[in-house]
């Protein structure tokens, strides 16, 4: 079976209502749903509860951005992800670099919270990507393969199969520096190889593997040309109606 293609508009936080709902209403118009292609929308979290409204009889989802390692207590500032689920996303974002460089989130909380949303059914979308350091110093594959190995060490094997990961390099996020299709491909296929090391082949093969850092409208057609890469988890670029449509045709 073919991998399903992702298009997630991480919108980080900005945009007030009004411009959320006119942003969704103009995707609304211009994006066109095609087969095994989903259009996913991550507001900040004040706003998950409007979007499910602006998105109603729409072909995008809802993602949220980040949610807590349990479901209900004494975690003031946090968001559960059974509230997630019960305000409709079927998307989180988790473990993003800016999450884990500004919030300390580690390899082992980035692990639990993914649990946690596949215990509520909800997708998780487990970023992972290495410094520009990392990557001068040669250590990017090692990095990327600890922040893997890690959040499978958290998982109960039946929640294999739902995971999606994303490359974000993080010396291409919100920088304008893309990585080349072919640094991006060659990274995919070493975190492929890598879950297959973990959990075999077969969930190897049906783990959509997306692509962040940059994208937009003028680099998507290229990245998304490539078969390794199942997706795109795009900042900057999903926060104009115009610009993120077009990443969308690109498909
Ligand atoms: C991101 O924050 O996930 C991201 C990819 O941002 P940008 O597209 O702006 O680089």
């Amino acid at each position: 079976m073919a991998r399903k293609t992702i298009i997630a508009g991480n919108w980080k936080m900005n945009l007030l209502p009004a411009d959320g709902e006119e942003l969704v209403a103009e995707l609304n118009e211009q994006v066109e749903i095609k087969e095994n292609l989903e259009v996913v929308i991550c507001p900040q979290m004040a706003l998950v509860p409007l979007a499910l409204d602006w998105i109603y009889d729409s072909v995008i989802q809802l993602g949220a951005q980040n949610c807590a390692e349990k479901l209900s207590g004494a975690f003031t500032g946090e968001t559960s992800p059974e509230l997630l689920k019960v305000l409709g996303c079927r998307y989180c974002l988790v473990g993003h670099s800016e999450r884990r460089s500004l919030y300390g989130e580690t390899d082992e909380l980035v692990g639990r919270k993914t649990q946690a949303l596949l215990n509520m059914g909800i997708t998780p979308i487990v970023c992972v990507g290495e410094s520009l350091a990392q990557r001068e110093s040669g250590d990017h594959f090692t990095t990327i393969d600890t922040q893997i190995s890690v959040v499978f060490s958290q998982l109960d094997q039946t929640a294999w199969t739902r995971l999606v990961f994303a490359y974000e390099p993080i010396w291409a996020i919100g920088t304008g520096k893309t990585a080349t299709p072919g640094q991006a491909v060659e990274i995919h296929q070493h975190i492929r190889n890598k879950i297959k090391e973990i959990a075999g082949h077969v969930v190897a093969n049906a783990t959509s593997i997306l692509y962040g850092g940059s994208a937009n409208a003028a680099n998507a057609a290229d990245l998304l040309g490539e078969s390794e890469i199942d997706g795109l988890l795009v900042g900057g670029a999903s926060l104009k109606a115009k610009d993120f449509s077009q990443i969308i045709a690109s498909f």
